[in-house]
């Protein structure tokens, strides 16, 4: 998301007429956009802050704006620990990026925050901004921001708001868009994409269907449940399956808690909808995932997770996992490491706990695990998702995929990534003809655990895509 929103601050600074500056000294304005979520993100704010300090002085005309969620939730501190900031924005104003950059050259430095979008403002909504994307073949598509739950370790619901969807319409029009532009493949955004559409089903309240409830619903909940309220999600990724040039869809991140057969059933049935899954697991013990609030038990995790396997052929699920959260004992890591090695996860991202100041997590602080403790459960649980990592990329070899190239590899020069529909990276002998955006079908033939290898059989489709954006997405019915 964070990442989006940057995409979204260069489409707007390069609509207004900035072009990329190859080096900071050359630039005339320097956004930082900052994400809290990660570990340390103050520290590497402020040390880049007192890098700029130099710059600055030398090149007075020079801007620097610190804008996401570190900056909505420092606001002040920043212009108070670092006074050659120009412009302190949030994450619910990217929009006024460019328009506070010129104000605070005539009015001195500024700090906009605001605590929550306005819902009829579509442009609060990253995704209906001009964009500067670096890679033609692939978009990113916000349908959701902000988070309802409450997740004791996360920061979101209160740097992100509360969660608001973004109309049905306003999402299939901008996919249309991205098609024509030859984009084809589309990630779907959100911090719990299978909620999505549940605001808006909820407001919905008349008796005759209009053009206006079908812009904000789609067809397929009017046809089918009428004021019934549900999430839209599955309608979604139907709808958006069926928009002519789209070949591959992906999403991030669902919850465990909130993934339905109806959502099972949309991907299954929809060709285009990637048989991978990354389903955030967090924690194998049930008294860690309720003083997480996830809302599941590890059991229940386990049974959404048998029926998505059974429902989706050829399914690769990844995961999330926490260790040391707090109060976490040895009984509970050694269910996490039970339910891992069960769930059998093609890959996991595992981290260990880090407080952060404003979550309720951070409270717990008498039961803080010594981070000593923290870095050996690290190391063990490593080695099982790893193991089972292992065993799924082995079952891959000698197998057929159909890979979509990403660029040359950075393993080394004489290889191309490309990456398969389960979202594994798979690197192929380097060939002129393959070019970014090209779909292959390749021979797999050796699986070590983070990457695949396969030799080239034969390619399927060619890059479509005709230039670079920016794109203003539909703006209003
Ligand atoms: S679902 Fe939980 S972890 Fe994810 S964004 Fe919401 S509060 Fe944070």
């Amino acid at each position: 998301m964070n990442e989006h929103d940057s995409e979204r601050i260069s489409g707007l600074l390069e609509a207004d007429g900035l072009v990329p500056a190859v080096s900071e000294e050359e630039a005339d304005v320097i956004v930082l956009n900052t994400c809290c979520i990660r570990e340390n993100a103050d520290n590497r704010l402020y040390g880049a802050l007192g890098n700029l300090k130099t710059l600055k002085a030398e090149k007075p005309d020079l801007q620097i704006a610190v804008a996401g969620c570190l900056a909505q939730k420092d606001r002040e501190l920043i212009q108070k620990r670092a006074k050659h900031v120009d412009v302190v924005f949030g994450t619910h104003n990217v929009q006024n990026a460019v328009k506070l950059l010129k104000k605070s050259q005539s009015q001195g430095p500024i700090i906009e925050i605001l605590e929550e979008i306005v819902e009829e403002d579509n442009q609060a909504f990253p995704s209906a901004l001009p964009v500067r994307r670096e890679v033609d073949h692939r978009a990113w598509v916000t349908i959701q921001i902000g988070c309802d739950n409450t997740c004791t370790y996360c920061i979101v619901p209160s740097v992100r708001g509360r969660e608001i969807s973004r109309p049905f319409g306003q999402l299939l029009n901008e996919v249309r868009n991205f098609a024509d532009q030859g984009v084809t493949e589309i990630t779907l955004l959100g911090q719990n994409v299978n909620s999505y559409g549940r605001d808006l089903t909820k407001k919905l309240k008349s008796d005759d269907p209009c053009e206006t409830d079908v812009f904000q619903v789609g067809d397929l909940w009017l046809e089918a449940d009428r004021r019934k309220i549900k999430p839209l999600f599955a309608d979604l990724l139907k709808s958006v399956g069926l928009i002519e040039g789209i070949e591959r869809v992906r999403f991030i991140s669902p919850h465990p808690k909130d993934l339905t057969l109806e959502i099972v059933a949309a991907m299954s049935e929809t060709k285009s909808v990637c048989e991978h899954l990354h389903l955030p697991l967090q924690s194998g013990s049930d008294s860690i995932l309720s003083a997480m609030h996830r809302g599941y038990s590890s059991e229940r995790f386990l049974h959404k997770l048998k029926q998505a396997r059974s429902g989706i052929k050829d399914l690769a699920v990844t995961t999330d996992l926490i260790v040391g959260f707090p109060g976490e004992s040895e009984k509970d890591f050694d269910e996490t490491l039970q339910v891992a090695a069960e769930a059998q996860f093609d890959a996991a991202y595992t981290y260990i706990f880090s407080s952060r100041p404003g979550t309720k997590a951070a409270e717990m602080e008498s039961e803080f695990v010594d981070h000593v403790t923290a870095v050996r459960r690290y190391e063990t649980l490593r080695n099982v998702v790893t193991r089972s990592s292992l065993l799924k990329h082995k079952e891959r070899v000698g197998r057929v995929e159909e890979v979509l190239v990403e660029g040359r590899s950075k393993k080394g020069t004489d290889l191309i990534k490309t990456r398969t529909r389960q979202n594994k990276i798979l690197h192929l002998k380097f060939e002129e003809s393959l070019r970014a955006g090209t779909y292959a079908r390749v021979q797999v033939t050796e699986a070590p655990s983070h990457y695949l290898l396969g030799e080239l059989l034969e390619i399927v489709a060619t890059p479509k895509h005709r230039k670079r954006i920016p794109v203003m997405a539909e703006q209003s019915v």
